[in-house]
């Protein structure tokens, strides 16, 4: 899998672009292979954004050194999730920036996007996964940002800091992250 930024006039149409721009990709994550990595057929997965529930088409791309095939994850998606990342991040926002309930964080999102389909199973996962991933979100601040955390950084203030990285122009906390570090943002650990 790899995490590519797409042109903000595909990310602001995406309802009405379905089969999502199609980019050159140079470099396998896999393997030391520099070249041009060959298209490798597509699959459609559903995106959940606040205010919309569509289909969206993923290429994928093939190694032609070691084989390996790698799907094109557009930045606004985390890997393995059909909640866009800013869908994620609200609802992190609403429990710890805003003390929300479960039901309330549901009916939120239910109010903006009847196909939020987000139950509170989600929830709970978003924000295990999110606290097993804060050592690796302070280190990516602490090591490729000017925003500087400790130990004591709260949950809350690191949502904050994500809120910051990403009101600079062109930042894209997501994208960077995956980078940058070792892994993706919310991975399993
Ligand atoms: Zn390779």
């Amino acid at each position: 899998m790899i995490i590519i930024k797409f042109p903000d006039f595909i990310q602001n149409n995406l309802e009405k672009n379905k089969n999502i721009f199609k980019q050159h990709i140079y470099g396998c994550p896999s393997c030391i292979f520099e070249g041009k990595l060959y298209s490798h057929g597509s699959y459609l997965r559903n995106l959940i954004t606040e205010d919309n529930t569509c289909p969206i088409t993923i290429y994928r791309v093939k190694c032609p050194i070691c084989d390996k095939t790698h799907a094109l994850i557009p930045d606004f998606l985390i890997p393995y999730f059909q909640h866009s990342f800013n869908t994620i991040k609200k609802c992190l926002e609403l429990k710890y920036a805003e003390n929300a309930s479960y039901s309330n964080i549901m009916n939120y999102f239910r109010s903006r996007n009847i196909n939020s389909y987000l139950t509170a199973s989600d929830i709970s996962i978003f924000i295990k996964r999110f606290i097993s991933n804060v050592p690796k979100i302070r280190l990516f601040f602490n090591t490729f940002s000017e925003i500087y955390s400790t130990e004591s950084t709260s949950v809350k203030d690191l949502i904050t800091f994500i809120n910051e990285y990403e009101s600079v122009s062109n930042n894209s906390f997501n994208l960077h992250f995956f980078k940058n570090m070792p892994t993706y943002f919310m991975c399993k650990t």
